[in-house]
């Protein structure tokens, strides 16, 4: 038993009644209120609740119908909410009609640029800057970010804009730092695995921007959502952003499929990263189309001033001159798909 169905008439008592019989039985429980209907999802190990103990909650006033969730995954599941979580930071939405674009440098390197693209991407039209101060770099030699310093800039280019931040986390160390500057934590594909520290942002109330894993099948990328879930945040957006395969041409294979996929399978919003997806800035535009066209509920594009002098993946960056007219491109798309950008 996962999910207990309420009749539309149940009242808070009923549901009060439910819930403590639960946890009497050390299970947890989320309590959903739909439009229609309310949801008790029940939380841990429930393969422990026998038949009769399911068929006497079967039994008790308010409820209509005891369900089991067949796959792992719980709160992420469709099954478990209809209706697609929305998630809202400073006025900014993400998972509604308008599709969001994240935009800025890969990494901050320094106040000036940071200053400078944010302003450009601001302009065109990005609802969001970013940039990482922490950077997973493949080399321990390679530029590995500013850390704080990087997070004060970034907090300076969105007090000058307007506009709320998405940077990366990669050590549960850096959580509380990182909260002081960020309005979205972003976990890159190589922790999306690292279930320490999805269990650390699960327990803080920003929303987590969690990327797919470099070769984590779509099962494995909504268990790592429901880690995060499992702890309190439901405030989860899932970023598409390539995965490996013996495909050389691009940086990553884009699973564009994943989008339809996804938006089936949970009520999570869908994000797609076309940069690190394809690697090649003359890759982007198309791909930011495609994913737009296949239902993607944001963008997330990477933009330097200066791609050749970049610090990390100038080769994937777009200038914001060619951001600009990737923005106007897009909006017929969006517009042909009943959506706005
Ligand atoms: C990034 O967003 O700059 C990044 C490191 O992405 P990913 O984790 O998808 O490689
Ligand atoms: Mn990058």
């Amino acid at each position: 038993m996962d999910i207990i169905v309420l009749r539309p008439d149940a009242s808070e008592k009923d549901i009060e009644r439910i819930v403590k019989k639960l946890e009497g039985k050390g299970l947890k429980t989320t309590v959903s209120k739909g439009t229609e209907r309310t949801v008790i999802g029940v939380i841990g190990d429930t393969s422990k609740i026998t038949e009769e103990e399911e068929n006497a909650v079967r039994a008790m006033r308010g409820v209509e119908e005891v369900m089991r969730i067949l796959k792992p995954y719980k709160l992420a599941s469709r099954d478990f909410k209809a209706q697609d979580t929305i998630v809202k930071v400073r006025g900014k939405v993400i998972g509604g009609k308008k599709i969001p674009v994240i935009a800025g440098p890969c990494a901050v390197e320094n106040k000036t640029m940071m200053m400078n693209i944010a302003e450009k991407v601001k302009a065109a039209g990005a609802s969001f800057i970013r940039g990482g101060a922490y950077k997973p770099r493949t080399s321990p030699y390679s530029f590995q970010g500013l850390g704080e310093e990087g997070l004060q800039y970034l907090a300076e280019a969105s007090k000058k804009t307007g506009l709320p931040v998405v940077t990366e986390i990669m050590d549960p160390r850096d959580l509380e730092t990182i909260l002081k500057y960020t309005d979205i934590i972003q976990i890159g594909a190589r922790n999306m695995q690292n279930f320490r520290l999805l269990l650390e942002v699960g327990m803080c109330k920003k929303p987590v921007l969690l990327k797919r894993g470099l070769s984590a099948t779509i099962q494995e990328w909504l268990m790592a959502a429901e880690y995060i879930m499992s702890k309190g945040n439901q405030h989860v957006i899932l970023c598409e952003r390539g995965i490996r395969t013996f495909e050389t041409a691009t940086r990553n294979t884009l699973d564009l499929s994943s989008v339809p996929v996804l938006h089936q399978k949970t009520h999570l919003p869908v994000i797609v990263d076309p940069s690190h997806g394809v690697g090649k800035w003359d890759l982007v535009a198309p791909m930011a189309k495609a994913a737009v066209a296949a239902g993607a509920d944001g963008l997330l594009i990477e933009v330097h001033t200066n791609p050749e002098d970049a610090m990390s993946d100038g080769e994937q960056s777009l200038k914001p001159d060619a951001f600009k007219k990737l923005m106007s491109e897009l909006k017929p798309i969006a517009k042909a798909v009943g959506r706005e950008i």
